[in-house]
């Protein structure tokens, strides 16, 4: 399996050369270079797979067996899990009226980005380990992300992870679990400023090249292709345990609603949908509405400033996985997706194309791809 940038002007790399790299060398987001379609027997046999099975048979397809062979995999995947407080990893609870939660929330710190995150830590090292090298891992955050990279991380010989942590805008909780980790290759910093302020520094230490290859820095936010695969395992899972039947002679679609920020659970399900689980994907943002603006009337410019909301995961201004949303769109068109998104860089804003926007239903099928913004009251994104 190789991996090809958004923006198509990159060489092709491998698994292990996505794991390690942020963007792309031409600013884009590495995505397989062809997606599998699974048929009907595949899905009828990965249905009754626990969640960590799933996991094990996506990674097997996209990580390929010459750079880590099964049984490897497989001991990875479970050591990634084994502190997760459910023995089902993501129990599925069922409500009223054909509701579910997937609980995603029972990994070390509450956070669903345990999920990717341990896995993608465990590959890292496993990589590091037989190459003999050690990287710093460095994680601007605004809650979710540090504590849970530090976690994945914390311990590991070939890592190190410094922090920096925007003093007073996360939660007690968040700080406290970034602050009171001991461990010696955990190095976090409070700093003043918001999250944006906070990208600035973090944004001139990675366009300094020659230091970044000089100390092999590298980030873990969902830019990183593994994250995303790893993602794509619960919408599988929520699938399979929420179809009625897959006896029918067309599969039962399911409506899966997606708490969104950065786009990287969004661009996961929409992956899975381009190879051939019938999900319908309804995004939800909160005052941050950028998607909502894309999704509606293909208009994809910057707010003025990133609002500050009680769900700070989702407080995110530039969405950048939605790079690899329109190049699915595009139908894989790396033109297409370079040109968009080198004017948005230049502009701050960006129409959709007629075409491009009308593309949307058929990726993301059907009336139920919409996204809902509760206007009246910022902060909540519950009350979908
Ligand atoms: C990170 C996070 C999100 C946003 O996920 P993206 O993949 O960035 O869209 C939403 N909710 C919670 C609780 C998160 O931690």
């Amino acid at each position: 399996m190789w991996y090809v940038s958004t923006r198509g002007m990159a060489p092709r790399v491998n698994f292990e050369g996505a794991l390690f790299s942020g963007y792309a060398p031409d600013g884009g987001l590495y995505m397989p270079e062809e997606l599998p379609l699974l048929d009907r027997e595949t899905l009828h046999r990965w249905s009754t797979l626990s969640y960590p099975g799933l996991v094990k048979e996506l990674c097997a397809l996209f990580i390929g067996s010459e750079l880590i062979p099964r049984d490897d995999l497989d001991g990875l995947i479970d050591r990634a899990f084994s502190r997760f407080r459910h023995r089902e990893v993501v129990p599925l609870s069922r409500l009223k009226n054909g509701l579910n939660v997937l609980e995603l929330w029972h990994g070390v710190t509450y956070a669903f980005k345990d999920l990717s995150l341990s896995c993608t830590a465990q590959f890292l090292q496993y990589f590091l380990h037989r190459r003999e090298k050690h990287v710093t891992i460095v994680v601007g955050t605004s809650g979710d992300t540090g504590s849970a990279a530090i976690q994945s991380v914390q311990g590991a010989k070939n890592m190190d992870i410094i922090v920096l942590l925007p003093k007073g805008h996360c939660s007690k909780i968040q700080e406290l679990q970034m602050t009171t980790v001991l461990t010696d290759n955990v190095h976090v910093f409070g700093v003043e400023g918001n999250s944006d302020e906070l990208d600035e520094p973090i944004k001139a230490v990675f366009a300094d090249v020659p230091f970044v290859r000089k100390h092999n820095l590298m980030s873990l936010n969902s830019i990183n292709w593994c994250r995303v695969l790893v993602q794509m395992a619960h919408h599988f899972f929520a699938y399979f345990r929420c179809a009625a039947s897959l006896d029918s002679h067309v599969l039962p679609p399911v409506e899966v609603v997606v708490p969104t920020g950065a786009g990287g659970n969004l661009a996961a399900g929409c992956i899975a949908q381009k190879m051939g689980l019938p999900i319908h994907l309804v995004v939800v943002v909160n005052c941050n509405d950028i998607i909502h603006r894309t999704v509606q009337q293909g208009d994809f410019s910057l707010s003025e400033a990133v609002k500050p909301t009680l769900a700070s995961a989702m407080d995110i201004q530039v969405p950048y996985n939605m790079e690899r949303i329109f190049w699915l769109l595009s139908d894989s068109n790396s033109q297409v997706t370079r040109t968009l998104m080198e004017q948005f860089e230049r502009t701050q804003r960006l129409h959709l194309s007629k075409e491009l926007h009308g593309k949307c239903p058929q990726v993301l099928p059907g009336p139920c791809f919409g996204s809902q913004v509760p206007r009246s009251s910022p902060g909540r994104w519950t009350d979908s």
